[in-house]
């Protein structure tokens, strides 16, 4: 059975729009889809309405952006209520913060390379959360950099200064306002030490006080060593597991389904929501 709970659309930084992911992630067999763009919601009703047509079984949710003490976390969200106050204005504050900050990437580049903040906006859909990808593709669209890679890996790489961080909530208050909008807080990627500097197991102990349900584990971004210690941290914390793809359509390599979820953890995602019902059915198995 293939489930993939974390993957991104035009409302986001990816690059199929919401029903197109739906489409792609049915024909790639997948039978359980979440889509998580960063910090909105704005993607659920196309994508619901392509998973009733495809047979696919969709759970709306988002990806939180959260920071402490200068580290980000991605804190996934499953199945809250979009109109919960609290939550939808934790996300509406981010994606503002979010826009200001790529504006100021976008001066910052213009100094040296032939990209404008106009350059950027062309990039992101009508009310997209924006992000560096943006930024990346307007470096491409201006010849700067072939690829989202090559812009990440140099221009937009942490540490750049060209790069600059937005505030967010902390994961622990992220964790608090999902489940106070009925969702299931999963951390993504954890210890992709890769991405940058990570979180240390009291923020992770914080986070599980507060009443995170999940660790996302099979990640191209995780290590063997690191997915054996967040296995063993779910086990110790009887939290579940995932594994997912995050995927962003033709702008990273991660291919959807090329990590999944067991059926067990679906059935606990889905028992745990309370905020919004799943979309589509859960088509059986041949
Ligand atoms: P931001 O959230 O604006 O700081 O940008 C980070 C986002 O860019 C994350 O969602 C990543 O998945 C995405 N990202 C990171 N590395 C790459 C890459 N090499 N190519 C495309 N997207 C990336
Ligand atoms: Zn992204
Ligand atoms: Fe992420
Ligand atoms: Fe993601």
């Amino acid at each position: 059975m293939l489930i993939d709970l974390h993957t991104h659309s035009t409302a986001s930084d990816g690059t199929d729009d919401p029903a197109g992911l739906v489409s792609a992630a049915a024909e790639a067999g997948v039978q359980a889809l979440a889509i998580t763009d960063h910090d909105t919601t704005a993607g659920w009703a196309r994508a619901g309405r392509q998973a009733e047509r495809c047979g696919v079984l969709l759970l709306p949710g988002a990806e939180v952006s959260c920071r402490v003490r200068g580290i980000t976390v991605h804190l996934l969200s499953y199945l809250h209520d979009p109109q919960e106050p609290e939550l939808a204005q934790t996300l509406a504050t981010s994606r503002d913060i979010r826009f200001s900050r790529a504006r100021t990437m976008a001066e910052l580049l213009s100094r040296d390379f032939p990209v404008t903040w106009d350059d950027v906006l062309a990039q992101a859909a009508h009310g997209a959360t924006v992000g560096r990808p943006h930024v990346a593709d307007a470096l491409v669209a201006a010849g700067v950099v072939a690829d989202r890679d090559e812009a990440f890996a140099g221009l937009l790489a942490d540490g750049s200064p060209y790069v600059v961080h937005h505030g967010a909530p902390h994961p622990v208050e992220a964790v608090q306002r999902v489940r106070a909008a009925g969702g299931v807080p999963v951390i993504a990627h954890a210890l992709a030490s890769a991405r940058g500097k990570v979180v240390g197991e009291d923020v992770l102990e914080e986070m599980v006080a507060a009443g995170l349900a999940g660790v996302e584990v099979d990640h191209r971004d995780h290590t063997e060593a690191d997915k054996a210690w967040l296995r063993a941290f779910a086990r110790a914390h009887h939290l579940l597991t995932t594994g997912s793809s995050d995927y962003h359509g033709t702008g990273k390599q991660n291919r959807l389904a090329e990590n999944t979820t067991s059926p067990e953890s679906l059935q606990r995602v889905l028992a745990e929501g309370r905020g919004v019902d799943p979309v589509g059915t859960l088509r059986a198995l041949p």
